[in-house]
């Protein structure tokens, strides 16, 4: 089997981005037509997703690895993914405080104990250079760069087998074209949809925009999500401008696997459980916010007004519902308790919602009266007096269902999951040509 020769090599690149164009998975499609023949794919090319809840990391915090069976020396492709990394950021600066890193590591770096951990910690924490120095030594892993070493390790043993996944199939800009307005066509894209089983996020129905397609500058044209490649292709013919390259990604996306239970520190990505204690509170600009009883204590939920559905959905909880949150722990709150923005609600239970209605007198029928909160009621006819526990207690209906609440398709964060079952892999590498992942359009000039 040809796809066995050469040595299992990882190599994870991270914080490329520039408000000026560019951004990581470009560059890792540049850097696998680079390494063209001398590299075999031992596994689709990784995006990765990280802790979505870390300020100072705005982009969506996401770094590529390329799993590779490498006839040469794995040297040689830290030092062409470096070189390409300097070329392609010192004409467009990275953001603030970012800079490039790019870490190889050979060996099935997805089963390093250590490796996983500094995943698992990136996923839903904050994770500091020194520990990501350690996880790379012991693993034998070499790195250039500077911040981007961070998120570059830490992707390297994500998706292992087991691990849920979908797919991105990314399309990139001619560069001559970067900055200006894209061509994407809803209609075309709709029928792609309707023609798919299993897409995720690509369309926003109600604005009638292709959300799958970014603004800005960078050369992103467009990036399909799902869960079956062949369905992803048939987005091509949504396509108006011509696409310079295409990259389909395995991917973390929309798998929720940043949400874990846990100890609530700020920019942690966490699942809470809880009862509501107080009904929500709706507060100016149309978010709204629910106090939660849960083992830690009281907590504040925030659900944002541009999650549409799920705001929605909040303002309907009432006291004693039970329900699931999932999101990122604020690090500071007006109340003074910790507050989670919401990305996701599951509703576990609703409680009954009574009211309470005045009985009927028992010698002539008659509706009795209130006689004011706690005082009981008093025939009007009769004038005969009962007390307050004769009231009939009356149920009256709920709009909310328990279920899974998500804000609307096109406005769900990258790692935000949807409910439905995922693939997963039995083990790796993955045998693949590289026509599966590459797909060049024109080339580069
Ligand atoms: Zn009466």
């Amino acid at each position: 089997m040809a796809a066995l020769t050469g040595r299992l090599v990882s190599v994870a690149l991270d914080d490329t981005d520039s408000q000026y164009g560019g951004c990581t998975t470009h560059l890792t499609g540049v850097l696998l037509n680079e390494l063209g023949s001398k590299a075999l794919l031992a596994d689709y090319p990784l995006l990765v997703r990280l802790n979505p809840n870390i300020p100072w990391k705005t982009r969506g915090n996401g770094a590529t690895v390329l799993r590779l069976f490498y006839s040469g020396d794995p040297m040689d492709v830290l030092e062409l993914a470096w070189q390409l990394a300097q070329e392609y950021t010192t004409p467009r600066p990275p953001l603030p405080g970012k800079s490039p890193g790019v870490v190889v590591v050979e060996g099935p770096v997805w089963d390093d104990p250590a490796m996983r951990a500094l995943y698992r910690q990136a996923l839903t924490d904050v994770v500091t250079r020194d520990l990501t120095e350690r996880a790379l030594v012991k693993v034998g892993g070499s790195f250039r760069g500077g911040r981007g070493v961070i998120g570059a390790s830490s992707a390297l043993a994500a998706l292992a087998p087991g691990d849920p996944y979908t797919f991105e199939l990314t399309f990139y800009r001619l560069p001559e074209l970067w900055g200006s307005r894209r061509c994407v066509d809803f209609g075309e894209a709709f029928l792609a949809e309707a023609e798919s089983s299993a897409t995720v996020n690509n369309l926003d129905l109600e604005e009638r925009v292709v959300a799958a397609a970014p603004g800005g500058p960078d050369p992103v044209l467009a990036g399909f999500r799902g869960l079956r490649p062949d369905e992803l292709w048939q987005f091509e013919g949504a396509l108006c401008e011509r696409p310079h390259f295409a990259v389909l990604y395995r991917s973390n996306q929309h798998t929720g696997v940043h949400l874990v239970e846990g100890e609530l520190r700020p920019y942690r990505s966490m699942l809470i459980r809880g009862t509501v204690a107080s009904r929500p509170i709706k507060v100016p600009r149309g978010h709204v916010v629910v106090t939660l009883k849960t083992e830690r204590g009281l907590i504040d939920v925030a659900f944002f007004r541009e999650t549409g559905p799920l705001t929605e959905a909040a303002e309907e909880l009432m006291p004693g519902d039970y329900i699931e949150v999932g999101g990122g722990v604020r690090p500071y709150s007006p109340s003074g308790r910790l507050t989670v923005a919401a990305e996701l609600m599951r509703v576990l239970r609703v409680s009954k919602a009574l009211t309470k209605l005045p009985p009927r007198c028992p010698r002539d029928g008659s509706t009795m009266e209130s006689l004011g909160r706690g005082k009981g009621y008093r025939c009007p006819r009769c004038g005969l007096r009962l007390p307050e526990d004769a009231a009939i207690e009356v149920e009256l209906p709920r709009a909310l269902r328990p279920g899974l609440y998500l804000p609307k398709a096109g406005r769900l964060r990258h790692l935000t999951p949807v409910g439905g079952p995922l693939p997963t892999l039995a083990s790796l590498p993955v045998e693949l040509k590289a026509s599966d992942v590459l797909r060049v359009y024109e080339n580069p000039s």
